[in-house]
């Protein structure tokens, strides 16, 4: 019959202009997004270790890690992700032992130039001499002492990092291909 598609057409326009709208307008307005999304990456500095683990169960080869001796321990200077070659598959994560790589709900991760691309979530100068070289050696004088006078408890503060350093302007990174 003539018409019968027209009418089942409007039927339906009818039908969605009362449902619910699911459009927002972004980025005034944003959805919700679940608990558990693959966003941007967060690094926790102070529990990083610098072992490479993440780096080493990336498939693509995103993350790189540069590191420097200060004393007998490693000081990581940069954690660099090549964000564009990054698949959000989480082994990374799943594979940091210190629970000190993570996702974030952040999904605005979009630069004007390529060369922005790449997140850095550390870029640093290693110190000259080593932060915590002292402890093990005040722990032992410590421990010759602790006959005569109450235990004392081992310093385990350490020096808080700037702000700045944990998040470095995307635009001072470099870039793997040199672009
Ligand atoms: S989410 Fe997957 S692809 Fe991206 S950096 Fe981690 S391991 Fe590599
Ligand atoms: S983020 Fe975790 S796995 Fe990666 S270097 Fe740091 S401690 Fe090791």
């Amino acid at each position: 019959m003539f018409g019968k598609g027209l009418i089942k057409g409007l039927q339906i326009t009818w039908k969605e202009f009362w449902a619910q709208k699911l459009t927002v307008q972004y980025p005034d307005e944003q959805h919700p997004v679940p608990e558990r999304f693959h966003g941007r990456f967060i690094l926790d500095v102070d529990k990083c270790i610098a072992c490479s683990l993440c780096a080493n169960a990336c498939p693509n080869k995103v993350i790189t890690i540069k590191k420097q001796k200060v004393g007998k321990k490693q000081f990581m200077t940069d954690y660099i992700m090549n964000i564009q070659y990054c698949l959000f598959c989480g082994l990374c994560v799943e594979s940091c032992n210190k629970d000190a790589l993570h996702f974030s709900q952040d999904f605005n991760m979009n630069q004007y130039f390529y060369r922005d691309l790449p997140l850095v979530l550390v870029q640093r100068e290693a110190p000259a001499e080593p932060v915590d070289e002292e402890a093990p050696a005040a722990k032992a004088g410590d421990d010759k002492k602790a006959k005569a006078k109450p235990k004392p408890k081992a310093k385990t503060d350490k020096p808080a990092e700037p702000a700045a350093d944990s998040e470095v302007a995307a635009g001072k990174a470099p870039d793997k291909e040199g672009q």
